[in-house]
């Protein structure tokens, strides 16, 4: 399947039974699965969240955001947790304020689910540990 490199936005195939062997990216040797949510920003969402052929699901926060800060360890744990199945990413809305407007982002923390490219589910608020796994698994784990 194909895996786009939040950092340097290369294009990888990985050969579905490699997923849960921490493939490395061709190009910046990063790992292009890593257990904890990456940054995406306006030159790399589009292509990771349209070419990365796994449900991925995005954090809108912003770090003035107490909710966010609350629930970040918590996305941190649902990182490691449904890792390399599910990719966690997360976009900074006051440093990226065009992805935010685009997606129409009232109010943070907002997680949105995306599966090849397309929004499949929205959740606004932030939720425990044991709410985030439950909407993860219930909208982006295969
Ligand atoms: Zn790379």
């Amino acid at each position: 399947m194909l895996i786009v490199c939040a950092r340097c936005r290369t294009t990888n195939r990985v050969p579905d039974s490699r997923l849960a062997e921490a493939p490395t990216c061709g190009q910046c040797k990063q790992e292009l699965l890593p257990a904890a949510p990456v940054a995406l920003d306006d030159a790399s969402f589009d292509k990771v969240v349209a070419k990365t052929e796994l449900p991925i699901v995005v954090d809108f926060w912003a770090a003035w955001c107490g909710p966010c800060r609350m629930m970040a360890p918590a996305y941190e744990q649902a990182a490691a947790k449904v890792a390399p199945g599910v990719h966690l990413a997360k976009v900074d809305t006051e440093a990226e304020p065009e992805i935010a407007s685009r997606f129409a982002i009232r109010s943070i923390p907002t997680l949105v689910a995306f599966r090849n490219g397309r929004e499949i589910a929205r959740q606004s608020g932030a939720l425990p540990l044991p709410q985030l796994m439950q909407w993860i698994t219930t909208h982006a784990q295969n």
